[in-house]
């Protein structure tokens, strides 16, 4: 394939979205590199003739910004700067047809399982030799291990099911060698993905088997750190707590988005749980686990919500005092069953909510980490920076929690290294330290 100033064939794929869209490309990134296709993972050069765009359409914004990134790399191949543009993900898969004509200068679009057909289209063979390989594209220390694709569950507000299909388990012998091949490679922190991670099993196993695979990953050698994410509260399998208070090697840790505080606004959004409910998960998970850090996500402005159910979600985090929070303003989803409700609440409304509940939040989070003040923790040098390193405790995941901040000044440190520290100082977000030994 010639282009003007002959370029070698050289793939270069670009990953927006959520971690689950990261283990997609690098699975790509592998196949292809497998193939002895030369690829790249978000490659700033301009010498690639073929790009690759995995996309999310999870909400609006995330939508938005795949439709500009499509754009951005359709006007470089009209400059002649690339040759094909193809686009797979999220995006890709809700929109494909409508996107198809709105943007003919896509040479081919595939959806969330088309990976075959992709690999096809870019002269590319799938290679069962590779299952259980997978090249990162983050610091090789820690990696995410995506358990499950797609989602069985009926929240009203979710287009992610449309997106992403049924629930499918990936087989317990895989997933371990894909552990053990990590391991080897020197990833020392697994994160467990999936959209609904608490659902593992039911389909392959036809029972839930979190709590096993748990086990068999923290027998593998090699891996310190075990992180649970995308937990679903219904159906919470209990036993999941037991292995996490057993295994050093699986954090205290636990990521269960519950969406809502108030029993009518669960029920509106088909969480098929109530308050009174969710509070016995919490105070079980505390109890069997205790000095967990629980991260959870919650939606404000969902169609139907009234002033009364907004003040009972913030009396609901001002009680469960969560470690970490995320909030999301409410996005009025084609296709999902919420999109049959009134949008009601003014969009000024939605982001007011969400801005008094990270309000509510930030104190709450100033306190808990001040609590750490004096304490020593076990701390994973994630980057140097500037004149400091960063660093996370079992209580923090990448990207989305807080950070250790160490003195690169004073202290010699390895990225990908464990050291004891002691906090020193605590703001918000972020905590200060100083290493005790290294
Ligand atoms: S469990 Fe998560 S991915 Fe599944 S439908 Fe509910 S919100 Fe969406």
């Amino acid at each position: 394939m010639k282009t003007k100033g002959a370029k070698k064939t050289k793939v270069n794929i670009v990953t927006l979205g959520c971690s689950k869209n990261l283990v997609d490309s690098e699975v790509l990134l592998t196949q292809l590199r497998g193939n002895g296709i030369d690829t790249m993972h978000e490659s700033k050069k301009d010498d690639s003739n073929i790009v690759v765009i995995n996309t999310c359409g999870f909400i609006d914004n995330a939508k938005q910004e795949s439709i500009d990134t499509i754009l951005r790399y359709v006007d470089a191949k009209e400059e002649g700067v690339v040759e094909k543009v193809y686009v797979t993900g999220c995006l890709s898969e809700r929109y494909k047809d409508d996107l198809q004509k709105e943007i003919p200068d896509v040479d081919a679009w595939f959806g969330t399982r088309d990976l075959s057909r992709l690999l096809k289209q870019l002269n590319a063979n799938y290679k069962h030799e590779l299952v259980g390989e997978r090249i990162l594209t983050n610091p090789s220390h820690f990696a995410y291990l995506k358990i499950s694709e797609g989602c069985d569950r009926p929240c009203s507000f979710c287009a992610i099911p449309i997106m992403r299909g049924k629930h499918v388990s990936k087989p317990m012998e895989e997933l371990v060698l894909e552990a053990k091949n990590l391991a080897k490679k020197g990833t020392k922190e697994l994160l467990l993905i999936a959209q609904d991670s608490t659902y593992y099993g039911l389909d392959i196993y036809k029972k839930r088997n979190l709590a096993e695979l748990l086990q068999r990953l923290s027998d593998v050698e090699g891996i310190d750190w075990i992180r649970l994410h995308y937990a679903f509260p219904a159906g919470f399998p209990t036993d999941v707590l037991d292995v996490m208070a057993e295994r050093a090697n699986i954090c205290k840790y636990l990521d269960i988005p519950l969406q809502h505080g108030s029993t009518e606004l669960l029920k509106i959004m088909r969480r098929g749980i109530t308050r009174e409910k969710t509070e016995e998960l919490l105070a079980l998970i505390r109890a069997k686990v205790p000095g967990i850090a629980i991260r959870t996500t919650l939606i404000a402005g969902h169609p139907g919500e009234s002033e009364a159910e907004f003040a009972e979600m913030m009396q609901f985090v001002e009680t469960s005092r969560f470690d970490r929070l995320g909030v999301f303003p409410y996005s009025h989803e084609d296709n999902t069953h919420s999109y049959s409700l009134n949008d009601n609440v003014p969009d000024e409304v939605k982001q007011e909510r969400v801005d008094q509940l990270m309000e509510l939040q930030q104190g709450i989070s100033l306190e808990l980490n001040q609590q750490k003040i004096g304490k020593t923790f076990k701390v994973l040098i994630d980057r140097k920076e500037g004149g400091n390193f960063y660093g996370r405790t079992e209580f923090d995941s990448p990207e989305v929690d807080n950070e250790v901040i160490l003195d690169a000044k004073q202290n010699y440190l390895r990225v990908g290294d464990f050291v004891m520290a002691k906090i020193t100082g605590a703001s918000e977000f972020d905590l200060i330290a100083e290493p005790v030994q290294h």
